[in-house]
């Protein structure tokens, strides 16, 4: 039986040997998103995602990465010298190593952020890590993969981001948020797909809605550079 996309992105893992990642690159921005926006930060993108939401922008990520050592990606990171590092995808959590790697950086006195698309099991990731988890709307098309059990993994001070495509993504999440009092939890944050919501018919929805601890936020590096621009 021949193997989906998705099944053929995650096989590219297997060749990955224990103490080794694929990674798409290592490199230094400021922080586009969460409640560390602005901030300069380190950024370590992983290779292969096994979702493919429909706005995603990260698809060159998703078949082509270079094997590193764990040791070696730990010094890359620490090389740039910036308290701030996030590990991100693709779907980090795919690669094992990814959970030593997040301890190293801590140890190492960083920062650390996760971002992950919150269809994997966070209750491993190293209590030191501020995890930025993904909960998945219904126009991205992979609303159905939303790992529910995560919120009870999850501590205070991590962040839920809802990326909206729609009204009907805007109404799902704010009834995700009441149902779950995710608001009073976590840090929640949404922010529109670009060029398919206006920022401003978001932060209306928002202002409506009365959910006076959501945070609105915009992808930071897509008003700093050209919104098709990479490694930024
Ligand atoms: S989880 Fe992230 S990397 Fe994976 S398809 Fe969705 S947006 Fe892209």
């Amino acid at each position: 039986m021949s193997e989906t996309p998705t099944a053929h992105r995650v096989a590219l893992l297997r060749d990955v040997p224990p103490g080794e990642l694929l990674i798409h690159e290592i490199y230094k921005s400021v922080q586009g998103e969460s409640t560390f926006a602005g901030l300069p930060c380190v950024f370590v993108r992983t290779a292969v995602c096994d979702s493919r939401c429909t706005w995603c922008d990260t698809p060159h990520a998703f078949n082509r990465g270079e094997r590193m050592t764990r040791a070696a990606v730990l010094a890359r990171a620490l090389a740039f010298d910036c308290p701030l590092v996030e590990v991100t995808g693709g779907e980090p959590l795919l690669q094992p190593d990814v959970l030593p790697l997040m301890a190293e950086l801590a140890d190492a006195g960083r920062t650390v952020l996760l971002e992950t698309s919150g269809a994997h099991d966070v209750s491993a990731v190293d209590p030191r890590v501020h995890v930025v988890l993904d909960l998945k709307c219904p126009d991205s098309g992979e609303c159905g993969r939303n790992r529910w059990a995560n919120l009870t993994a999850l501590k205070p001070t991590d962040q839920i981001k809802f990326v909206i495509a729609s009204r009907r993504d805007w109404d799902w999440a704010a009834g995700a948020i009441r149902e779950h009092r995710l608001d009073e939890r976590f840090q929640c944050l949404v922010s529109p797909v670009f060029g398919a919501v206006a920022p401003v018919e978001l932060v209306n929805w928002l202002l409506d809605s009365g959910l006076g601890r959501v945070r609105f936020q915009l992808q930071l590096h897509k008003v700093v550079w050209d919104p098709a621009t990479r490694g930024v």
